[in-house]
């Protein structure tokens, strides 16, 4: 049955003891006078007849409702409360019209609480969703199947692990603790709480695992940065015959492009052309951006140009894999055609479009296109943008500029802007700035690591080592940790992991000893050793033997050894290459003929014929 909203306003203007009655299976309708001795039950069934059949907009059901007290439902009750707050959670995320009427109900069932907790779970404030739990509570109403999962997605969102230990608590008391969507809900919280020793407790005891535990567990771990174990969980879940969904595929995406296992992403690549995957929007811009973070530009082109259909994500994600692989000019290009496309950018497109004018050095496109931001794009500049355009005039060798433009910022510096700042300082030796910014480090963020290395790096490249020694020995006293480096590679569909100075593989000899010669080539063509970052006023030898012995270089040695020659090598490090690995990396490219993309910290690097994409700018 499908009402006209004139018809509804005719319905307010009958008189009050006229009501409409319908006909079964029939469009017409008939008036009656309305039974004064009881007229609430057919009032009722008819205003929820027409909630049901036209609560197709709010205007539309503040009609009816005005339409039911006008004809004396009271407000109490249950029933008609019930549907009003089901059609209005329906109709808008917003909770104001449920949460006015569901104190007015008189004793509210369990159907109706549920409604409402799913309502603010769904919502932009999930709090209200444990309140009314513990007043569901306190009115004695028993939570049923429903109720848990609702309850358990608005304290993932408010990432309170206690309060979900403790709604864990009462489902192993209720006894739902074994439903599986239940499971799904607790695995699910652990997980975005960052608790995934805990997800994997209750992913473990459940006897039932359907594709959305696998999906949720699979999720949890790549949420958490723990892209192994993702990895292990699917290989799990396609030894126990259960196929992968987009969702699966996104997280696998994204573990891979973590880790850089370029391999084990083809192949799922290849899976979603063969299960027609491919045309799904979410995880066609994850195996973009897959292709993109593990620096394989065109392929992650291939794939946009490929795709049917293409969001905003899309071009975002493909303007930022440009930017980030050093190619500034085609991002910016791209964005330049997104424009034509009449597409509105959003502000991590813009980010993206800044990193590629920092680190391409185009520092007045760079400003063009900040000043452009609010009034073209309508996106006001966040810190993230400023951040870029710090890094922009820092990169360029303007560090006064740069700290010109922190002290002219509408917003306080954060450390990421500080720490830019430092970067900058210590690449061009301003050593004035940099203990100012350095200064401002301690004050918000005294035991990051990164800033006493930059500190201690400047003092070493000044030779002056009383204050390298006087950094390091606050590092020690503040209890502070240098991030050791790490460098990954794929080898045969698995990912090794190398840190300075590792000996603990098991080709460790032939490592070492490709290293050496490494070394022993790069000197016959002229390489001598750039020194002046190592940490310690080491003799220059021993500081040397330091230099051969970084993560990236055992990595690219491994690879070597083990892979054919002309086969290109990719390495993903979680710290930035230092300027001695730089070098050699080149030579390594031109002699060995090999092409060598490294992706540290913060860019790409592709390594090609003894040159790199970044011109030695990052
Ligand atoms: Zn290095
Ligand atoms: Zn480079």
């Amino acid at each position: 049955m499908h009402f006209k909203p004139n018809f509804l306003k005719f319905l307010n203007y009958l008189p009050s003891n006229v009501i409409l009655q319908f006909k079964p299976n029939s469009l017409f309708f008939y008036c009656t006078k309305i039974n004064p001795q009881n007229p609430k039950p057919f009032i009722l069934k008819q205003c929820i007849a027409l909630l049901q059949s036209c609560a197709s907009s709010f205007y539309k059901l503040k009609q009816i409702h005005a339409f039911s007290i006008k004809h004396g439902v009271p407000l109490t009750n249950p029933l008609l409360g019930k549907h009003l707050i089901f059609f209005s959670i329906s109709l808008s995320p917003s909770m104001y019209y449920a949460h006015q009427i569901f104190p007015q109900i008189e004793t509210p069932n369990i159907f109706t609480w549920n409604t409402m907790i799913r309502g603010y779970a769904f919502s932009e404030n999930p709090k209200p969703a444990i309140d009314l739990y513990f007043q569901m509570r306190v009115n004695l109403v028993e939570p049923d199947t429903h109720t848990y999962p609702f309850l358990l997605k608005a304290i993932s969102k408010l990432l309170d692990v206690k309060l979900g230990e403790m709604v864990h608590c009462n489902a192993v008391k209720t006894g739902h603790e074994n439903l599986v969507f239940v499971q799904n809900g607790l695995v699910h919280m652990y997980a975005t709480c960052e608790y995934p020793e805990s997800a994997y407790k209750v992913f473990e005891k459940m006897s039932v695992r359907n594709l959305v535990t696998w999906n949720t567990v699979i999720n949890g771990f790549a949420l958490n940065g723990k892209p192994d174990q993702v990895l292990n969980f699917y290989k799990e879940m396609s030894f126990k015959g259960i196929e992968p969904d987009g969702f699966t595929l996104v997280s696998l995406l994204c573990a891979c492009a973590e880790l850089g296992a370029l391999a084990l992403g083809r192949r799922v690549h290849i899976y979603m052309l063969k299960v027609g995957l491919i045309e799904n929007l979410h995880a066609g811009n994850a195996l973009l951006d897959f292709y993109a973070k593990c620096g394989r530009i065109e392929e992650a082109k291939y794939v946009f140009y490929e795709m049917k259909e293409k969001s905003v994500v899309s071009w975002t994600s493909l303007i930022v894999g440009l930017a980030v692989n050093g190619f500034g000019n085609e991002a910016i290009h791209l964005f330049n055609q997104m424009e034509g496309e009449k597409l509105a950018p959003t502000d991590i497109t813009l980010v993206g479009v800044l990193y590629a004018c920092s680190h391409c050095g185009m520092v007045e496109k760079g400003f063009h296109y900040f000043n452009k931001m609010k009034e073209k794009y309508g996106i006001t500049p966040r810190i993230e943008h400023y951040g870029c355009m710090v890094d922009l005039l820092g990169r360029s060798r303007k560090v006064k500029e740069a700290y010109e433009f922190i002290k002219n910022m509408p917003m306080k510096p954060n450390v990421v802007i500080w720490r830019t700042l430092l970067g900058a300082c210590s690449l061009h030796g301003h050593l004035a700035l940099a203990q100012i910014a350095r200064a401002k480090l301690l004050e918000l963020d005294p035991k990051h690591c990164g800033d006493y290395v930059l500190l201690s790096n400047l003092y070493a490249s000044e030779h002056r080592w009383t204050d390298v020694h006087q950094v390091r020995t606050k590092m020690v006293k503040d209890g502070v940790r240098k991030t050791p480096g790490v460098s990954l590679v794929e080898l045969r569909n698995r990912v090794y992991e190398f840190v300075m100075g590792d000996r603990s593989h098991r080709q460790d000899k032939e490592i070492y000893d490709k290293l050496r010669e490494i070394n022993k080539v790069l000197r016959l063509e002229g390489y001598v050793a750039c020194t002046k970052n190592v940490l310690a006023d080491i003799e220059e030898e021993e500081k040397e033997s330091a230099l051969i012995y970084h993560s990236e270089k055992i990595a690219i040695a491994f690879m070597l050894i083990n892979t054919l020659p002309g086969t290109p090598i990719t390495v993903m490090k979680n710290l930035r290459v230092c300027g001695d690995c730089h070098l050699a990396i080149k030579l390594i490219s031109k002699i060995f003929d090999r092409e060598i993309v490294v992706r540290d910290r913060s860019r790409f690097h592709h390594f090609k014929h003894g040159s790199c994409s970044c011109r030695d700018y990052w």
